[in-house]
């Protein structure tokens, strides 16, 4: 099938080379010229495992494209995917100016029938945006061309993301049209190795469930994390708590964890665009609202038991950070906790030396640009030089496992805050470390 996915970030990139690596033809568009120039030159603009063996091979193969000209790409394709940002607009709503400035490109570009494929995380009601702002165009232009309109939420994890879209727990196809229904099964078809797990629904279900998993899970972290806050103050173990639900198979162990709070590009944005979509619907989504709130609380709760230890005053300490992205095996710092804890603890005078497989160029270009007593060390064990603490805060597995012994050799107090809950099976109290987790005192 010949496919066309417009917008080549994370979720654009992962699925144009899935489908391509299932034999299909794709090309990928992006208006960001820097990194179709990368990608037509084999170099990845974003760290992903497994994604650069399978983009180069395909590229080699004659099955993905990099282009910027949506009209030359658009010519033949038979299906057409909306993979662009939809960020946090001003007001907590999705912005969505990319989506609907791809739509009217698509309207004013199409050559044949298309399917156009809503993969963006799109408030409900949105498919019809795009179709109202596709048919606008195609009248202007004379053009009496049919399409369809599809929503195919994505639900693949940063850092597993090939894994999950080459297999996937599910795949939700709204559609309105047994003709775009049966293009996306087509698609979707070589995916399913066992059992079709392809959900058919109407659009606005299907625009709904994505907003409705996201903010489930969030809901489940939220619900860990002011567990964990009880905790600490009754007496209890908050990693205990954990095993202790989890082992019943209704609650389940996952997204049970308790920990720095929720980043990344998705959770923090759904949560509160599904805050919004029901406002403007006149229904107040209360446990919506506490769900971010707690987040938003949790996020500087490391810090705060920094300051506890510390004072309120940082001037003068060293903290050593591993970890800056929002989870391991990924680049992306978008909303990360490692952004917030670490302006808070400069507000207060201190030194931030940090550490990250993986992101430290995210945080040095954008996140985290502007922050003045920053610096960024080449190896995990050098951020502890004439440190007074470490402070975990992203899971990395090569922060899993540490020498302890180099940690406290380097350290100038042997000192650990654990936003992760990594390190309380190492007995540290017994290793002569002062130790600080979270949900236990
Ligand atoms: P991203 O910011 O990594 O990528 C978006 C890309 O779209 C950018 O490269 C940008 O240059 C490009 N773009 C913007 N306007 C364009 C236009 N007019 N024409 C062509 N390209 C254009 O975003 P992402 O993380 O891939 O997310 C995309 C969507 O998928 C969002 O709605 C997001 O909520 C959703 N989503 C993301 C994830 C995830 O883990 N990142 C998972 C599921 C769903």
């Amino acid at each position: 099938m010949k496919v066309v996915v417009i917008g080549s970030g994370y979720v654009g990139l992962v699925s144009g080379t899935c489908f391509s690596e299932m034999g299909n033809k794709v090309t990928c568009v992006d208006i960001d010229e820097n990194k179709i120039e990368k990608l037509k030159n084999g170099i990845i603009p974003i760290y992903e495992p497994g994604l650069e063996p399978m983009i180069l091979k395909n590229v080699k193969a004659g099955n993905l494209f990099f282009t910027t000209n949506l009209g030359e790409a658009i010519k033949d394709a038979e299906v057409v995917f909306i993979a662009v940002g939809t960020p946090m607009g001003d007001d907590g709503s999705a912005d969505l100016q990319y989506v609907l400035a791809v739509a009217k490109s698509i309207g004013e570009t199409m050559q044949k029938r298309v399917v156009v494929v809503d993969k963006s995380t799109v408030p409900v009601g949105t498919a019809d945006k795009v179709k109202a702002t596709i048919q606008g165009v195609l009248d202007e232009r004379g053009s009496s061309l049919e399409f369809d309109v599809v929503s195919n939420p994505e639900f693949l994890k940063e850092g597993a993301a090939i894994s999950d879209f080459m297999k996937p727990d599910r795949v939700v196809i709204g559609a309105d049209s047994d003709y775009a229904f049966d293009k996306m099964k087509q698609l979707y078809h070589p995916f399913f190795m066992s059992h079709d797990c392809l959900i058919a629904m109407d659009i606005r279900s299907a625009e709904m469930t994505k907003y409705a998993a996201n903010a489930m899970l969030a809901t489940k972290i939220s619900f860990m994390n002011e567990i964990a806050n009880i905790c600490e103050k009754v007496g209890a173990d908050a990693n205990k708590v954990r095993v202790g639900i989890g082992s019943d198979s209704r609650i389940g162990y996952s997204f049970i964890y308790p920990g720095a709070g929720y980043g990344g590009s998705c959770f923090p944005k759904d949560v509160k665009a599904l805050k919004k979509i029901a406002e403007e619907y006149g229904y107040k989504a209360k446990l919506i609202s506490s769900v971010e709130d707690v987040n938003d609380a949790q996020k500087l709760v490391i810090a705060q038991k920094v300051v506890k230890r510390f004072g309120e005053d940082l001037t003068g300490k060293i903290f050593g950070i591993w970890g800056l992205a929002f989870k391991p095996g990924t680049d992306d710092m978008r909303e990360s906790p490692a952004i917030y804890v670490i302006n808070e603890l400069v507000k207060r005078g201190a030194k931030i030396q940090a550490f990250d497989p993986k992101a430290i160029e995210e945080a040095k270009e954008c996140y985290l640009k502007d922050v003045e007593n920053l610096t960024y060390c080449n190896s995990k064990y050098e951020v502890l030089q004439n440190a007074d603490a470490l402070i975990l805060l992203t899971e990395w597995k090569e922060f899993r496992s540490p020498d302890f012994e180099e940690i406290k050799a380097q350290l100038n107090t042997p000192i650990i805050f654990d936003g992760r809950n990594q390190y309380n099976i190492f007995k540290l109290e017994d290793k002569g470390f002062e130790y600080f987790q979270i949900g236990k005192e």
